[in-house]
């Protein structure tokens, strides 16, 4: 966590505390944390080991810096009003809350063990409340991207949330990039041609069995031929990168209806979404 309060309940941010004004406590639990400093680190309040407070659980040194730098960017911006990072709402305790204009915006960088139902509750909740959500991916490009080369596209596999996401915010998922800067990416639908085979051919030439001419040939198993076409993945996607836009000055609050699709009901919602059209 990067705030934690004294006795008072005074708040403290990490990067402008000194250890000196210990001691602290996590706004959560109310167990004395530590103000952790020095080194290439980026500065943060650390329960003692051992504890279960679910508060702060799951930060990374790179959500810590991109917490910072997007607070850091945003509190200085001419437009914004009342920015504060790790701020108690009811229910919810947005990385990052502010005024866009007259809108309430709530900013959550995802942390790396975020599951569905979590993403769900929240996104309800600041809807409750009028607040206008937006999910940022501290990463500046989604993971383990593969490269295509006689297509020249990049393909991922994304994870059931990230395709929630996706869907929430109307084919966008948001990465980080610099200071309030971040990047939309449209995910499109992989075609990709699947070579003709036999699997029982297959099968025997990893064996090292020639079959021409025997009763297993593939000519009298044509049910077991395979391939010859195009095929959509149901795993991978191709990814689209949209323009890199300032969270202040290139969105807009939109009220999202509540939709189903396959797998998911999507909840009524409030987005915080980018005005570029579709680059796709
Ligand atoms: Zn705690």
């Amino acid at each position: 966590m990067l705030v934690a309060i004294d006795k008072e309940k005074v708040r403290y941010i990490s990067w402008l505390t000194e250890k000196y004004q210990a001691p602290f406590f996590c706004p959560a639990c109310g167990d004395e944390v530590i103000l952790k400093k020095g080194g290439k680190r980026e500065h943060h309040f650390a329960h003692k080991p051992p504890f279960d407070c679910i508060y702060s659980s799951g930060e990374s040194q790179k959500h810590y810096k991109v917490k910072r730098l997007i607070y850091t960017a945003l509190s200085k911006h001419d437009n914004c009003h009342k920015c504060d990072i790790e701020r108690p709402l009811d229910g919810v305790r947005p990385d990052i809350s502010l005024y866009i204009g007259k809108t309430p915006v709530a900013i959550e960088i995802q942390k790396s063990n975020i599951d569905l139902n979590d993403i769900l509750r929240r996104t309800k909740q600041y809807t409750k409340l009028g607040i206008h959500l937006l999910w940022v991916s501290p990463d500046n490009m989604p993971n383990s991207l593969s490269f295509v080369e006689d297509e020249d596209i990049y393909i991922w596999r994304p994870k059931e949330w990230q395709k929630f996401l996706h869907a929430m915010y109307f084919g966008r998922i948001y990465f980080w990039q610099h200071d309030a800067f971040v990047m939309p990416i449209h995910l499109n639908q992989y075609e990709y041609y699947k070579e003709p085979g036999n699997w029982v051919d297959d099968f025997y030439e990893a064996e090292g069995i020639d079959l021409e001419g025997t009763s297993w040939h593939d000519e009298n198993h044509p049910n077991a031929d395979y391939g010859g076409c195009w095929k959509t993945s149901k795993t991978k996607k191709v990814v689209m990168c949209g323009k890199s836009v300032h969270i202040a000055n290139s969105f807009n609050g939109t009220f999202r209806s509540a939709f189903n699709i396959k797998n998911w009901s999507l909840p009524s919602a409030k987005i915080w979404i980018d005005v570029q059209g579709k680059w796709w």
